[in-house]
């Protein structure tokens, strides 16, 4: 479904030309949920951005469904930590921004943004303003507002990291339920590693000086399988954050020694 095909990245501006990934790999199946985890620095914004067509590559190549990325599709929804709500406008007329900017503001799909309010627990909440929400329902509306297009992918940029925990843990259930239901194929970046071991089918971690690949790790499948609050108590789940952990660990004391022998 999408691929990043031997993708460098080089930054250029007044500064000089900065290497931010290279030789990226990676292969995401339809319906597969990943994540992309690794320390501040390693690329996970560039690699979003790379498959969300806001930023071109240097070399290799992004495909989503076999065709190159060329620019931002419909096909590829993106979800961030900010809700980005306009305060001005009902909950339903935000949710359906992205129809009209699309210009597919059509009863029809109007009907299906009310259907996704009402999926995702907001029922009746489509002619509220964004102030008469909590945090979690505004994030919910973002949800919604990613939906309405019918993407086929979501890229997901740490949309929980702003929340409660309790609400955080409620979000991960409903956004894992709703993408499965809808056969969504989706990218989750989180600094959380509870986080992307509860949610997905299989964690990236990326090294960075330059951004890379580092390892996967697949999730097994008695964990995948359950809603991320139930795989959290599965009894191996923890082995599972272990060995993210041990593996993100490794990465930051290579960086720190790397940073102590340059300086
Ligand atoms: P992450 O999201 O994992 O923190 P980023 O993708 O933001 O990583 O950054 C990867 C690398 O690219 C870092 O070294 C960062 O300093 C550099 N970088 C990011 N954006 C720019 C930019 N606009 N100009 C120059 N360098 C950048």
């Amino acid at each position: 479904m999408l691929e990043l095909a031997d993708v460098s990245h080089v930054y250029v501006n007044s500064g000089g030309a900065s290497l931010a990934v290279e030789k990226l790999n990676l292969t995401v199946q339809r319906g597969e949920f990943i994540s992309l985890v690794g320390p501040s620095g390693c690329g996970k914004t560039t690699i979003l951005s790379l498959l969300a067509g806001l930023l071109r590559p240097t070399q290799g190549e992004v495909l989503l469904a076999g065709e190159t990325v060329r620019g931002p599709s419909p096909k590829l929804g993106y979800m961030l930590q900010q809700d980005y709500l306009f305060p001005w406008r009902t909950i339903r007329d935000n949710a359906a921004l992205g129809l009209e900017i699309h210009g597919i503001r059509t009863p029809e799909k109007l009907a299906y943004v009310d259907e996704l309010l009402t999926e995702l627990g907001l029922p009746g909440a489509g002619s509220k303003y964004p102030h008469e929400l909590s945090g979690g329902m505004r994030q919910r509306v973002a949800l919604a507002r990613t939906l309405a297009t019918e993407p086929e992918v979501l890229l997901l940029d740490e949309p929980f990291s702003a929340l409660d925990l309790h609400i955080k843990l409620l979000l991960e259930d409903l956004v894992e339920e709703t993408l499965n239901r809808l056969g969504k194929t989706a990218v989750l970046v989180t600094h959380d590693l509870a986080e992307a071991a509860a949610m997905s089918d299989r964690v990236i971690i990326l090294g960075r000086n330059p951004g890379r690949i580092q390892c996967e790790v697949r999730i097994p499948d008695a964990i995948r399988e359950l809603a991320p609050m139930q795989a959290r108590k599965h009894p191996a789940f923890q082995e599972v954050f272990e060995q993210l952990w041990a593996e993100l660990d490794t990465e930051e004391e290579e960086a720190g020694v790397a940073e102590v022998e340059e300086s």
